[in-house]
């Protein structure tokens, strides 16, 4: 076990790396964040903040020399950075599993070789793997056309009807190796946030069941309002993919449910907005928990206390007709139950995540339509 004040490494500076530096502090860590964002949400309450890029030597040394070990709030961390890390200090997740949930095409490819279920996909690297689908086409149209790498909240992803509009969109990509995903029907979409040790102990927490608008999630509701056999057979899948991996710390996996079946999306490995309800609805939230496992202390009671219903303040909430006005903080902070986090972003941009609101309840019944009436308040329409 590595006991406190030792100084623990981030990489990524953004809100998951935020709340990994306040639970790490609560238990008597220091943290040194890597990132190159002077104003970066994590850097500027971090210990030591390393203002840098992901590979840059200099920091990299500093890092390996001053820490005790290293973990991550991002998947796009360079795989040379992990393995460079691992000679020097314990690193969780390995190398390994990050190169896996970073590439959608390695992911889905290995989530199908070991048997779990996902929905109908074709690797495509090149135009050339687009022709070979025009015989069976009807198995995989109409689909959604997405970049292998470096694409999030929806960014890098295109609905095509036919293999034309997958053509014109793989043009657009201007060519970057992508993965073609059948459309599936969803009953809703649901996710599991786990926490896996060393020693291979691992515990979810409760199944959330989320909302996405325009491709970014919007609400996650906590229980799911899914059937019992649905949601023992979700916890199982994850735990069976983070015993597959060999994984070792917080990872997500995210599913959809199609037709009263799961299917896997994908993984995410490290905390995850849908587990943001945790901070508040649980003893341990996912951040504690990350501590815990890259520290080498027990993995935390992972029960709710209470309903939730966590809410995502995207930067469309500032750019209202009178930007220099703050949204309306005092009429949605008086709503019993409510508990607003706000990630210090200064800069509010459409889409971007500046913070999120969770509303505890006794049930789901209680605590949506209360979450639903604070964001109306914030002038979110529903679509
Ligand atoms: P992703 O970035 O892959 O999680 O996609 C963002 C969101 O787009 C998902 O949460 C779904 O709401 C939707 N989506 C993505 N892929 C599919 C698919 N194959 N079928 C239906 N909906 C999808």
């Amino acid at each position: 076990m590595i006991a406190p004040p030792a100084m623990l490494g981030m990489l990524g500076g953004g809100q998951l790396g935020r709340f990994f530096v306040m639970a790490a502090h609560e238990l008597g860590y220091r943290v040194m964040v890597l990132d190159p964002d002077q104003a970066s949400p994590a850097g500027r309450i971090a210990d030591v903040h390393l203002q840098a890029q992901y590979d840059d030597a200099v920091a990299l040394q500093k890092m390996a020399a001053e820490c005790a070990a290293v973990t991550t709030e991002f998947e796009n961390v360079p795989a040379q950075t992990l393995s460079f890390l691992s000679q020097h200090l314990p690193v969780s997740p390995a190398a390994e599993c990050v190169a896996i949930a970073q590439h959608r095409s390695r992911e889905k490819t290995f989530l199908r070789d070991q048997g779990f279920p996902v929905g109908p996909f074709a690797v495509i690297d090149s135009a050339a793997d687009l022709e070979v689908l025009a015989k069976e086409a009807q198995a995989y149209f109409p689909a959604v056309l997405k970049v292998a790498r470096f694409g999030y909240d929806g960014k890098g992803q295109a609905r095509v009807a036919n293999l034309d509009e997958a053509r014109a969109a793989l043009a657009a990509f201007k060519g970057e190796a992508c993965v073609l995903e059948k459309f599936v029907t969803l009953d809703c979409e649901v996710s599991v946030v786990l926490a896996r040790a060393q020693d291979g102990q691992a515990k979810c927490f409760p199944l959330s069941e989320n909302q996405h608008r325009r491709g970014i999630l919007d609400v996650s509701i906590v229980p799911a309002r899914v059937a019992e056999p649905v949601r023992e057979e979700a916890e199982q899948l994850a735990l069976e993919i983070a015993r597959k991996l060999g994984y070792v710390g917080v990872m997500a996996v995210e599913f959809f449910v199609s037709e009263g079946r799961l299917l896997v999306n994908e993984i995410a490995p490290r905390p995850h907005n849908s587990g943001h309800y945790t901070l508040d609805a649980c003893l341990v939230s996912q951040f504690e928990q990350q501590v815990r496992a890259l520290v080498g202390l027990p993995l935390g009671d992972t029960r709710a206390h209470s309903a939730a219903v966590m809410v995502n303040l995207l930067g469309d909430v500032w750019l209202h007709e009178d930007v220099s006005r703050e949204p309306r903080w005092p009429e949605i902070l008086a709503v019993p139950g409510l508990k607003l986090h706000l990630y210090g972003k200064h800069e509010a941009r459409v889409g971007r995540k500046m913070g999120h609101f969770t509303v505890l309840g006794r049930e789901v019944g209680e605590a949506l339509p209360a979450a639903l009436a604070a964001r109306a308040a914030l002038g979110v329409a529903d679509d």
